[in-house]
């Protein structure tokens, strides 16, 4: 896999490649994905078949700047707003203005242009306007969408570094073009706009349910309690219990139970990845000379933990002096917003990386 810089040539190319039907690993402000022209179902069908991902788990369409308004997205054919209510559409509107360019999709009426490919056969369809300006770069020049999901292997970590995309993908793709470390690196918040305007957090991210719930005015259901009759799993069929796995086992809990375990199974070696930086104080140091520790914040700030998670995940992964994997669960720090916002889209990443694989 070649890496191309973000200057002009190489968005040239890019583009040449994306319009040409190719796939190409492309940044963003949450992590690297792997586009395709979103309107082309050939080039979309090559995503599913280097990721490995299955056809019932729909992507992301990523728009340039200067479509963010549902009239625009309803003349190229991404959506359909006039089968919401006026109350949705002044709420999507709203959210428009208040989380684009940004890590935030919406998952709205789906428009006659977005193959069947894209969506799993939903009617709906996911939309986000990333903020990485090498991202937008690229769109802007492109003028078309980007269907575009993490670029990674199905289930495995999401790539913050376009080194983890090579390691992830590197046999199968030809380009990922360079944008740096990933500002936000966690996947965006989803939302679920009903034509009723009824509003479900499908994937907790940067942009709080709180957020959400001042800037429309409304109650933002959580997925089990969603009251539009419809299940999570058929709001958002890609929500696997298993996601962002490594490929060691790991172990989400308080640093008492690490404590425990390391007392009792002397003969694994732990890597730990520690949210509060008290933490590591609390582990006898006899004992912390056993365990490979990556501090996700020295100040204990969800932001910055949240960017590092996945590269410290990927690294401890890689380490061959680690036999097992140790999270801090974030609710058993003693930081303060440890349960709303940032620490709830890392506790959601966590627990699935920990889930029994399918
Ligand atoms: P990612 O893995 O970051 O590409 O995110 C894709 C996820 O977005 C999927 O697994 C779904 O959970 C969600 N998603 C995308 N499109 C839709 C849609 N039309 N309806 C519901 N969820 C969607
Ligand atoms: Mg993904």
């Amino acid at each position: 896999m070649n890496t191309l810089s973000g200057g002009f040539q190489s968005i040239q190319k890019c583009v040449a490649l994306l319009r040409s039907g190719d796939v190409l690993g492309i940044p963003t402000e949450t992590v690297y994905g792997l586009a395709a022209n979103a309107f082309d179902e050939k080039a979309v069908a090559k995503i599913f078949a280097v990721k490995d991902r299955p056809t019932f788990d729909p992507l992301i369409v990523h728009i340039p700047t200067g479509w963010g308004s549902l009239r625009k997205l309803d003349e190229l054919g991404i959506t359909d707003s006039s089968l919401l209510s006026s109350e949705a559409k002044a709420i999507t509107e709203k959210f428009m203005k208040a989380f684009w360019p940004g890590p935030f999709t919406m998952v709205l009426p789906r428009g006659s242009r977005i193959p069947d490919l894209v969506t799993s056969g939903l009617s709906t369809v996911g939309v986000r306007m990333p903020r990485h300006t090498i991202t937008q770069d690229l769109l802007r020049t492109l003028q078309l969408p980007l269907a575009a999901p993490s670029a990674n292997r199905f289930g495995r970590i999401s790539p913050t570094t376009s080194s983890a995309v090579v390691s992830e993908l590197g046999g199968r793709v030809q380009y990922v073009l360079e944008g740096g470390p990933c500002e936000v690196g966690l996947e965006s918040t989803i939302v679920h706009v009903a034509p009723d305007a009824t509003l479900t957090l499908l994937r907790p991210g940067a942009i709080s349910r709180e957020e959400l719930a001042q800037a429309s005015a409304r109650e933002v259901a959580l997925p089990e309690k969603t009251t539009s009759g419809k299940s999570s799993a058929e709001l958002a069929p890609g929500m696997l219990a298993s996601h962002y796995a490594p490929a060691k086992s790991l172990t989400l809990g308080s640093i008492e139970e690490l404590r425990l375990m390391l007392a009792d199974q002397p003969e694994i070696r732990w890597g730990a990845l520690l949210l509060d930086p008290a933490a590591e104080a609390r582990i006898a140091e006899v004992v912390r000379s056993r365990l490979t520790v990556e501090r996700l914040s020295e100040e204990g700030d969800w932001s910055e933990s949240a960017r590092r998670l996945f590269s410290a995940l990927r690294r401890l992964d890689d380490d061959g002096a680690v036999d097992r994997i140790f999270a801090e669960d974030p609710r058993t720090t003693t930081l303060p917003e440890r349960t709303g916002g940032m620490a709830s889209a890392i506790l959601d990443r966590l627990t699935r990386a920990a889930a029994p694989r399918h």
